[in-house]
């Protein structure tokens, strides 16, 4: 995996530009393309460091050091493999945790036959997988991935991505990722829902969907997920039935939709303890007294719209239902 990490960087960061990033300049260019100029490693008097751009090389004839960018980055600034891939990374601007995380977990879904299985019982296709970046946490495997690309161990645990024992904390999850934060949904014994420490954020993917005039609202990504296949692309998510104080403040924002009333579509869980139908009757009354249009809607009993849709529902029947009066 290191060796995967490394090659990456070097794609990412042209041996040429990081050395003219140190303010080395080519004193001789040769026909084939290689550079000669004066060594960054040793004091040179005249030029002994051949560079061949095209393969990403470097050897001095003075030192008689060479290889690749990091090999320079780890004997320019005297440091370590991991942490000259983090210096690169930094130089570059490449790179922020969780999008390296999440990238990560993309790449491992494909290789998890469980995960698979997982969301094609839950109905997600490929092309919903994709667009929302839809990965998997197998555990075990993430801390060193993201040590070798450079991160120190202390940053991980701080983001509550590897615990106090040094073991992945997402393990078996299907995870998606949000602005700030990653949501793991476990597909196996552990506890279903779970995200990184701090706030889940504001709701999913507002900057695609606040220009629309009707929003649909449900409360898993699972729900958003299958009506997005289904068609229905002014869809957004709460993550849960408690709204927070800013995705509270997102709905109510009403000149987002050429300043004319939003109408909020709740669609929430009808689980047989009625909490998810509580829950949108309370949201709905606050929404309605900020101004907003609200309405209800009511799945058949026992659904969510994730189900409705896995049991045969389609997009007329629900938009049906979307249409009916409830209250
Ligand atoms: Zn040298």
């Amino acid at each position: 995996m290191s060796w995967q990490a490394a090659d990456l960087l070097k794609q990412q960061i042209p041996l040429l530009d990081y050395l003219q990033g140190q303010g080395w300049k080519p004193a001789q260019r040769a026909a084939s393309g290689r550079l000669l100029g004066l060594c960054l490693l040793h004091p040179d008097q005249r030029p002994s460091l051949l560079v061949d751009p095209s393969k990403n090389l470097f050897y001095c004839y003075g030192c008689g050091r060479g290889g690749d960018v990091i090999r320079l980055a780890e004997l320019y600034h005297g440091v370590r493999f991991a942490e000259a891939m983090a210096l690169l990374r930094h130089w570059g601007g490449i790179g922020s945790l969780l999008p390296d995380v999440a990238r990560f977990y993309q790449l491992h879904l494909q290789r998890h036959a469980e995960a698979a299985a997982y969301l094609m019982q839950r109905g997600l296709q490929a092309k919903v997988i994709e667009e929302l970046r839809i990965g998997y946490a197998p555990g075990r495997c993430l801390r060193g991935w993201l040590m070798s690309l450079g991160y120190p161990l202390a940053d991980l645990q701080q983001a509550g991505l590897v615990n106090a024992e040094g073991y992945d904390t997402y393990s078996h999850r299907i995870v998606f990722p949000l602005e700030q934060n990653l949501y793991g949904r476990s597909i196996g014994a552990a506890v279903p829902h779970r995200f990184l420490p701090g706030s889940k954020g504001g709701l999913y993917a507002w900057q695609k969907v606040r220009h629309y005039p009707e929003i649909i609202v449900v409360e898993g990504l699972f729900d958003l997920a299958v009506l997005w296949q289904a068609g229905f692309h002014n869809v957004t998510c709460t993550l849960g039935t408690h709204l927070n104080a800013l995705q509270f403040r997102q709905l109510c924002a009403d000149h987002e939709c050429g300043g004319k009333p939003r109408s909020v579509y709740l669609v929430f869980d009808s689980d047989p303890n009625g909490s998810g139908q509580k829950a949108a009757q309370s949201l709905s009354q606050r929404l309605r007294a900020a101004g907003i249009n609200t309405r209800r809607v009511e799945l058949p009993a026992g659904h969510d719209p994730n189900s409705f849709f896995v049991s045969g529902g389609n997009a007329a029947e629900f938009r049906c239902l979307l249409e009916k009066p409830c209250q």
